[in-house]
C-alpha cells in the first residue's frame, strides 16, 4: 500500500435485526470471535435485563462468562475492567446497555488489544459505533478517550425502539449534528485552521441527510434508519481520525453545558439540539428552517427553556464552549463575542420559527 493511502479497519459482524439479542452467542461464533473467555458489561438500569438474556444465551452456548454489571461511565470502570481482561485472560468484551455501559468496556478492550462488540440497548448518540469512549474521571470531568471502533455490532431494533423516547430523540440531533459539524470543518479548512476530509465528511452528511425526513419516531423502520445513520457516524469518525465529521460548535456547546450544569444536565442529544440550532444561525444556513421543523415533528427542544435551562446558562455555554477545544475551530471560535453578541446568536437562533418555516 502506498504511504499515501489509509485503512480502515471496519467491523466484521454487524447484524440488526429484531429480538435478536437472544442470538448474540451464535453470531460471534459465526464470525470468528475468540469465545474463551467472555466478557459482558451492563448497566445498573432497565438495560441489565437485555444484558442478562445476552449473558444466559452465551452460557446456553457454554461460552464462560464474565458477567460486569453497574457501569456507569466512569473512566476508573474502564480501568477495572482492563485489569480484569488481563487477569482473567478475556478474550472477548461485550457491552450491552447505553453509552454509560458500552464505553468504559470499549476503552478495556481497546487497551488491552482484544475484540470489542456493541450491543447498544439505546441509540442516543453515535458512540455505539465510534472509535472514542466518553467517560468522567475522577475529577468529575468527562472526557473523550481514544479507543477502536467496536469488531462487531449487534442491535436489536426491538429494544433500541421501546427504550424511553427522549433517548431516541436525542440519537436524532446527535445524528444531524453532522451537518452543523460538517459546515464547521469546511469553513476551518478555507480559514487554514484544519484541513477537511471529503471522504468522511460524506460518510457523516450521509448518515445524517435522511434523519432530516424522519416523521414522529414511532415505526420500528424509523429507528433503523437512525440506528444505521449512527453507525455510519461511527464509521466517519473512524475514517477521519478525529470526531471532527461529527462533532462541531454544536458539540462545544453541549460540553460547556454539561460542565456548567452538572446533574441538571439534560441528555447529550438533548443539548445538542440547541448547539445545532446556535451554529446554524451563526452559519446563517438554510439547515436552521430544516432542523427546526425536524425537531418540532419529533419533540426536540427549539429553545433552552424546553430543557429547564435558561437562555442566560445557554449564552454562557456558547460564550464558553470554543475554550473547552482551542484545537478545534468552529463557527463559534472567530465571531466577535462581546458579550451582547452573544446574546443576539442566541435570541436569533431561539427566536419563534414563522410559520411557514414550520410547515413541512
Ligand atoms: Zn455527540
Amino acid at each position: 500500500m502506498s504511504p499515501h493511502q489509509r485503512a480502515l479497519a471496519i467491523p466484521r459482524l454487524l447484524h440488526l435485526g429484531v429480538g435478536c439479542l437472544r442470538d448474540v452467542a451464535e453470531l460471534l461464533a459465526a464470525h470468528d470471535f475468540d469465545m474463551g473467555r467472555v466478557l459482558v458489561g451492563s448497566g445498573p438500569g432497565p438495560s441489565r435485563l437485555l444484558a442478562e438474556g445476552v449473558v444466559s444465551g452465551l452460557r446456553a452456548q457454554g461460552v464462560d462468562v464474565l458477567h460486569r454489571p453497574g457501569l456507569c461511565g466512569r473512566l476508573d470502570q474502564g480501568a477495572a475492567l482492563a485489569a480484569e481482561v488481563i487477569q482473567e485472560c478475556v478474550t472477548t468484551a461485550v457491552g450491552v446497555g447505553g453509552g454509560r455501559v458500552i464505553d468504559p468496556v470499549k476503552l478495556a478492550a481497546a487497551r488491552t488489544g482484544i475484540d470489542f462488540v456493541s450491543v447498544p440497548t439505546t441509540i442516543s448518540n453515535d458512540g455505539i459505533s465510534s472509535p472514542v469512549a466518553s467517560l468522567v474521571g475522577k475529577d468529575g470531568v468527562r472526557g473523550s478517550h481514544a479507543a477502536r471502533m467496536p469488531c462487531g455490532i449487534v442491535v436489536d431494533i426491538e429494544a433500541v425502539g421501546s427504550a424511553p423516547a427522549p433517548t431516541i430523540r436525542a440519537g436524532v440531533a446527535d445524528l444531524a449534528s453532522n451537518l452543523t459539524a460538517c459546515l464547521d470543518w469546511r469553513l476551518a479548512d478555507q480559514l487554514g485552521h484544519d484541513r477537511f476530509d471529503a471522504y468522511s465528511a460524506m460518510i457523516a452528511e450521509a448518515a445524517a441527510r435522511p434523519v432530516l425526513d424522519l416523521s414522529d419516531l414511532s415505526a420500528t423502520a424509523e429507528h433503523e434508519i437512525l440506528a444505521r445513520g449512527l453507525l455510519l457516524s461511527g464509521l466517519a469518525m473512524a475514517a477521519a481520525g478525529t470526531s471532527r465529521p461529527c462533532s462541531g460548535a454544536e458539540h462545544l456547546v453541549s460540553h460547556a453545558l454539561d460542565a456548567k450544569l452538572g446533574p441538571r444536565a439534560a441528555l447529550h442529544g438533548e443539548q445538542v439540539a440547541l448547539g445545532c440550532l446556535v451554529s446554524a444561525t451563526a452559519h446563517g444556513s438554510s439547515l436552521l428552517s430544516d432542523l427546526r421543523r425536524l425537531f418540532g415533528r419529533v419533540g426536540l427542544p427549539l429553545a433552552p427553556e424546553d430543557l429547564g435551562i435558561t437562555r442566560q446558562e445557554l449564552v454562557d455555554a456558547v460564550a464558553s464552549g470554543p475554550s473547552l477545544r482551542p484545537d478545534r475551530w468552529t463557527i463559534l471560535s472567530e465571531r466577535s463575542h462581546g458579550p451582547a453578541d452573544t446574546a443576539d446568536l442566541v435570541a436569533e437562533a431561539f427566536s419563534s420559527p414563522r410559520v411557514a418555516e414550520l410547515a413541512s
